[in-house]
């Protein structure tokens, strides 16, 4: 396929050429590259939706009511779970859940999941750049699915405009939620499972650790519970995202207003590392490190030394 044929497909919605087109960026294949450059004036239109928490909290469970409830009203939707098949979550894959229960195809739910882990490139990037293909295919709403609350998650959730931080009663989610910072960046705390014990005292204990952080927007944080299993609380918390989407348009934050500098700098760290390895420059960075540990160089003038000497011309 040529590269004006993949962009119009891409444009046109075609789950199987994004699904290929994708992968690619999975493994962040040169060609990339000038489709993204191409499709990217078509982006920044989606309603990008972040929702994390650690594994069996009932994230996958979750997401499955939130896309059924915008199907309901017309909604395109794009899915991206990013490492679901982490040794934690024992391989659920949200998409072959959906698959097993949906009996009809719909061509308007596109769920792709995303391994990217311990690759070049980190996560954050292909990600982001998975999020533009769903958005130039015209999802309205792209929902990011991160396990955990590390690093990464922080990075990706710098995507979405709405971040759903999901909980669970008794699992002791919300010491690990603020010792991360992560409940900074939460803009809507989902406490599932509440037809479990102690749902009510999580809850609480989530107002609590709120009411002592600094409000840093508009928004205030909303803190819910829901039972995917009684479907208690998923028409509220389909409310609350749709407040939050109202807010985000009365403020200009939505769409391609999101982007951020930590987005760009992510972007041209990814872009200098790619650089200074495709040169051949992986075996004198393991020997650098050797040094470094022996103490016959320092970390800094290592540094400098790796990038004076480099080559900045992309590689043809
Ligand atoms: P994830 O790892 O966070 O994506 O969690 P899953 O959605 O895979 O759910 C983990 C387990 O919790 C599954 O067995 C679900 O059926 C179950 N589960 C999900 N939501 C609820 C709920 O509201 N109440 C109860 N009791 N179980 C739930």
């Amino acid at each position: 396929m040529t590269k004006s044929e993949i962009i119009e497909k891409l444009l046109a919605g075609n789950i199987a050429c994004a699904a290929r087109f994708i992968t690619k960026i999975e493994n962040r294949d040169d060609s990339v590259a000038d489709i993204l450059k191409e499709i990217f004036p078509y982006t920044g239109k989606a309603h990008i939706i972040g929702v994390t928490g650690s594994p069996g909290v009932g994230k996958s469970s979750l997401v499955y009511e939130i896309i059924k409830n915008f199907r309901r009203v017309g909604k395109d939707v794009g899915i991206i779970a990013v490492d679901p098949t982490s040794p934690f979550t024992g391989g659920a894959v949200l998409g072959d859940r959906l698959r097993m229960e949906k009996n009809d195809f719909d061509p308007k739910i596109f769920i792709r999941s995303m391994a990217t882990r311990g690759k070049l490139g980190g996560l954050s990037a292909a990600t982001w750049e998975a999020v533009n293909v769903m958005d130039a295919m015209g999802k309205d709403v792209i929902i990011v699915e991160t396990v955990g609350v590390g690093q990464n998650e922080v990075d990706i959730l710098e995507i979405a405009h709405t971040t759903l931080l999901v909980l669970a009663p008794g699992l002791g989610d919300e010491i690990q939620a603020i010792k991360s910072g992560i409940i900074e960046i939460g803009t809507i705390f989902v406490v599932n499972k509440c037809d479990r014990e102690g749902a009510e005292n999580t809850a609480q204990d989530i107002q609590h650790m709120l009411s002592l952080c600094p409000i840093k927007s508009g928004w205030i944080p909303e803190v819910l519970k829901t039972s995917v299993l009684n479907a208690e609380g998923i028409a509220a918390l389909m409310e609350i995202i749709e407040k939050h989407r109202q807010y985000l348009e009365k403020e200009d934050l939505c769409g391609g207003n999101k982007y951020t500098e930590g987005q760009f700098m992510a972007l041209i760290k990814e872009k200098i590392a790619e650089r200074l390895i495709n040169n051949g420059g992986r075996e004198e960075i393991k020997e650098l490190v050797e040094k470094i540990r022996k103490r016959e160089i320092d970390p800094y003038t290592a540094v400098d030394l790796v990038l004076s000497k480099r080559k900045w011309e992309k590689r043809s």
